[in-house]
């Protein structure tokens, strides 16, 4: 069942509870918008949910499939309501509810071919797997994905762009470096969830033994503050709406140091920059 659009339930912007059916609350200054919420970041799981209203599907999932439940529950999101899980990469921060959630919700499962060989094991028996290539673009319903190569040690990683009308968000987590191409397709977004993983003094000074600390420094592990602040200044423009920083360290950074340090790359104060948490789910962005 599809609501028409003079149609006005509740609340501007929020979802339905509880239904079965795809009912959303739509106002006609609100229609095909894409909605953003950053359900869990971090090492210790990742997820992100995005939907334009009809088609709704999660970004990577991270935590058990029951915790990303929860947290979709928390912000009056029906995870009955999905359409699909993507996965940018095999690591258990990013597929450990994907089985569990496909096989509830019977939902197809968007994966390169080399990340679903990485991640079968894990992720066990669902009946749809869809692969695509990284660099193809693919549709799911209105929704227009395309995953671009990142440089992580995984074996196939990708981030994300997702396209609807002229509305763009960039989904660029797990970025070992920010390499031009990752820089060419994060530019003219709208909303940006960018990787702030690490304090280089704190990772340096921090207990984590030699060898970790190298592999988060490196090439194909994580990107830094300054980093990062390096790619938002490439990417930023005044009609970017939000910058949400994601995948932080709990030992290697705050938020304060986070925000401090990339803050100035923006270029317009209207800009809104947050920080993604690990424990709870952050509220939905509705983009203009
Ligand atoms: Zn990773
Ligand atoms: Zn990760």
């Amino acid at each position: 069942m599809v609501l028409g659009l003079d149609t006005v339930i509740g609340q501007k912007g929020r979802f339905c509870k509880g239904l079965k059916e795809k009912i959303f609350f739509l106002m006609p200054d609100n229609n095909h918008k894409l909605s953003v919420c950053m359900l869990a970041s971090g090492s210790r799981g990742n997820a992100v949910f995005v939907s334009d209203g009809s088609t709704s599907i999660l970004v990577d999932a991270g935590l058990s499939g029951i915790e990303i439940e929860r947290r979709l529950k928390s912000q009056e999101l029906c995870p009955e309501n999905l359409d699909a899980i993507v996965v940018s990469h095999e690591h258990f921060d990013h597929i450990h509810g994907v089985g569990v959630l496909s096989r509830r919700f019977d939902l197809p499962v968007f994966i390169t071919e080399q990340t679903s060989r990485a991640a079968c094991s894990h992720i066990g028996k669902v009946k749809n797997i869809v692969n695509f290539e990284s660099g193809t673009s693919f549709a799911i319903n209105s929704l227009t994905i395309h995953p671009f190569p990142t440089s992580h040690d995984a074996e196939d990683p990708v981030g994300f762009t997702i396209n609807l009308d002229k509305t763009k968000i960039g989904i660029a987590t797990d970025l070992g470096i920010a390499t031009s191409m990752v820089k060419e397709h994060l530019k003219d977004c709208s909303l940006l969830i960018l990787e702030a993983n690490h304090d280089k003094d704190m990772l340096i000074n921090g207990p984590y033994p030699w060898e970790l600390k190298q592999r988060i420094k490196n090439r194909t592990g994580h990107l830094s503050n300054e980093e990062s602040k390096n790619l938002l200044s490439a990417v930023c423009h005044d009609m970017l709406q939000h910058v949400i920083l994601a995948h932080m360290s709990e030992t290697n950074n705050t938020p304060e140091k986070a925000l401090n340090i990339i803050g100035p790359a923006l270029t317009n104060k209207n800009i809104q920059l947050s920080v993604a948490t690990q424990n709870e789910s952050g509220s939905v962005i509705h983009l203009k």
